[in-house]
């Protein structure tokens, strides 16, 4: 069974066959998804999905290109969120440093305030990052949480390092698909295999077999047996160290709901 440990299912591109693409992420062996909030606005999204498909597992956050929009009583709405609704962790939450029009003190505030949050819930943290990891890494020494997934990851082998010290597993998917993202690719054939999951990141970061196309879950065998490839292991050794992996870190995955 594989897990995509990143999937916005909620997201409007999903809104015409969202079922079908379930149906679909079954047949191809994916076991459970973890869908992250991006902001307040969705929350509802999420915990309804994740009310109405068992596989779909929730985590509540807000991210860090959403907080231009966000309030402060957002965060009392995030305490509150999971304190009723089962959650796997805290997320999306982060800094980018890649958009040119954003605010990196309030990014920062609202990240600062949410890994306080996890840990006071304490609860993993699903970790978007862009062109800011060593501040992000600085913020998490300062406030320890109990781990979590650098999602998509993209960055040294140093940093890759310092997350797997702090207890973190790095979120690998459709950019270590592209022959030319070589960077990405040496991580993912070097790096300890139980420092790895797996992830769509759909509908975003589509693999290199579909263009510009839609990405979806059911994609995501095809993404373990690059992983596969890279690290000469077959993908079903893959499949079950990520999703131990995946449970290990996000130990919500583990809980059989009725
Ligand atoms: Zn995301």
């Amino acid at each position: 069974m594989l897990i995509d440990t990143h999937c916005h299912l909620d997201a409007a591109e999903f809104d015409a066959d969202r079922e079908a693409v379930l149906v679909r992420a079954r047949a191809a062996g994916v076991g459970a998804l973890v869908v992250p909030a991006v902001e307040r606005a969705n929350f509802g999204a999420v915990s309804a999905l994740c009310r109405e498909y068992l596989e779909c597992r929730a985590a509540y956050g807000i991210h860090p290109l959403f907080v231009d929009r966000a309030r402060d009583e957002d965060l009392d709405a995030l305490r509150r969120t999971l304190s009723q609704e089962p959650a796997l962790a805290v997320g999306e939450i982060g800094l980018d440093r890649f958009v040119e029009s954003r605010d990196d003190a309030r990014q920062e505030r609202f990240f600062v305030a949410q890994l306080e949050i996890a840990r006071e819930a304490e609860l993993p943290v699903i970790l978007h990052v862009r062109r800011a990891i060593d501040l992000v890494l600085k913020h998490l020494r300062r406030i320890p949480v109990v781990g979590g997934i650098a999602h998509a990851f993209n960055g040294s082998r140093q940093q890759a390092d310092a997350f797997i010290e702090l207890g973190f597993k790095l979120g690998f998917g459709g950019a270590m698909t592209h022959p030319r993202a070589l960077r990405i690719r040496e991580l993912a054939a070097t790096l300890p295999l139980d420092a790895l999951v797996l992830e769509t990141d759909a509908p975003d970061i589509p693999p290199e077999w579909l263009g510009r196309g839609r990405n979806e879950p059911a994609e995501l065998p095809r993404i373990a047996a690059v992983l596969a490839q890279l690290r000469r292991l077959n993908t079903k050794e893959v499949a079950v160290a990520t999703s131990c992996n995946a449970r290990q870190t996000l130990p919500g995955l583990s809980v059989i709901r009725s």
